[in-house]
């Protein structure tokens, strides 16, 4: 059935030994789900598999992922976008064009990417960047793709330089070339693909070459959420899960959180595990003071891993500036995660700047440290 659909009637028919046996093809899982979306994922590498456990996470997911587009909150100007290129291509009965989405961590680039196929009413697969190492990788994926599904690439611009390259034809001419074989026996086979969409996701839009960023028709950039976005998240997300939440507590979890869905919603069960725990199982603004305090989130939503940048940057290096590498090295932390993860947030909070010498603190940082400047 899965070689049916590699061939799509293009495959030489009087070479059946040049269809390879074993190849990862036959390794497709479907796993349609009970709501009629129907999600692909293929094992293969465990990139991809940590991407889909990641989906599957039982409650912050499967519960409280929005479902449809019209659930999600915020990004409203990307929403209107979306909304009129889905509504578009549905009249013409076109599949979407590519569609590239950038932002920080945990702010509803996956969420989007799952929303768009059930708008659309099409399945979708979805692959890792780090995960496909070489063209052959990408092969299923694309062999696969029924007329108008998505395929979905999250962290694209991890991709290695050859698989970009090889995903460029089938971005714009929807055909890739295939080897068959191996030596003098080796023959190319030039294989048409359904016309289908590719829907990226990237925390470093400027680490994209400007020939991958150019084949994506829409490109959108997902900014950080105002306190009231995350407020009714979480009161929406409170009813999800079956527990009162008081309108204080929530503004303070929303506070709490970064800018970011991700955060809210991990706060929001480690707040009602605690209330269910500790208390008689209501989240009150005592509460989650209380239970975000125990996991050393302050009042502006900074960790211990934030507190820590910040910290070591002004006893280690006066303050700045300092390189995003001695910064990782000094704290053993990895320079991505510092990049992707932690400075994004300080950035926007004001306590640290990013200057042509290096990364430095600012006046903010001190007062809300309470560390004196003498
Ligand atoms: P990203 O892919 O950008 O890292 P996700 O799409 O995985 O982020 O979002 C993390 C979580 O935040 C999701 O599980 C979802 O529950 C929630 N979330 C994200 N965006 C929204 C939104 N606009 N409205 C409601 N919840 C959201």
């Amino acid at each position: 059935m899965v070689r049916e659909k590699i061939l799509g009637g293009n495959w030489p028919e009087e070479n059946p030994e040049e269809n390879p046996k074993d190849d990862p093809q036959e390794d497709v899982i479907d796993d349609s789900d009970d709501d009629s979306e129907r999600t692909t994922g293929r094992r293969g590498s465990a990139e991809t598999e940590r991407l889909q456990a990641m989906l599957d996470t039982p409650e912050s997911d499967t519960i409280l992922r929005p479902k449809r587009i019209s659930e999600m909150v915020g990004q409203t100007e990307v929403m209107e976008v979306l909304y009129i290129a889905i509504d578009a291509a549905k009249k013409r009965g076109d599949p979407l064009g590519h569609i590239l989405l950038d932002g920080p961590p945990g702010l509803g680039k996956t969420t989007f990417a799952t929303c768009i196929p059930r708008e659309m009413g099409v399945p979708v697969s979805m692959a890792s960047g780090p995960g496909l190492k070489a063209p052959k990788e990408l092969i299923p994926y694309l062999s696969n793709l029924e007329p108008g599904a998505v395929l979905f690439i999250d962290e694209i611009h991890r991709l290695p330089k050859s698989v970009e390259e090889y995903l460029y034809t089938a971005m714009e001419d929807f055909r890739i070339d295939i080897v068959l074989g191996e030596g003098v026996n080796a023959r190319t086979l030039n294989l048409a693909l359904p016309k289908f969409t590719l829907i990226g996701a990237t925390t470093r839009a400027g680490m994209l070459s400007g020939p991958l960023r150019d084949r994506f028709q829409i490109r959108e950039h997902l900014s950080f959420y105002k306190t009231s976005e995350l407020v009714e998240i979480l009161s929406r997300n409170a009813k999800k899960l079956d527990v009162q939440l008081t309108a204080e507590a929530s503004e303070e979890i929303a506070k709490r959180s970064r800018g970011t869905p991700r955060w809210a919603n991990n706060h929001l069960l480690w707040v009602r595990d605690f209330a269910q725990s500790k208390s008689d199982g209501r989240i009150t603004l005592p509460i989650s003071e209380k239970a975000l305090a125990m996991r050393g989130i302050d009042s502006i939503g900074l960790d211990r891993q934030d507190r820590r940048y910040l910290e070591t940057l002004i006893r280690v290096f006066s303050g700045g500036p300092a390189g995003l590498e001695a910064m990782a090295h000094t704290m053993s932390v990895s320079s991505d995660t510092l990049e992707d993860e932690v400075e994004p947030f300080l950035l926007r909070s004001e306590l640290l700047t990013r200057t042509r010498r290096g990364r430095c603190v600012t006046p903010k940082t001190f007062e809300h440290l309470k560390i004196s400047l003498s």
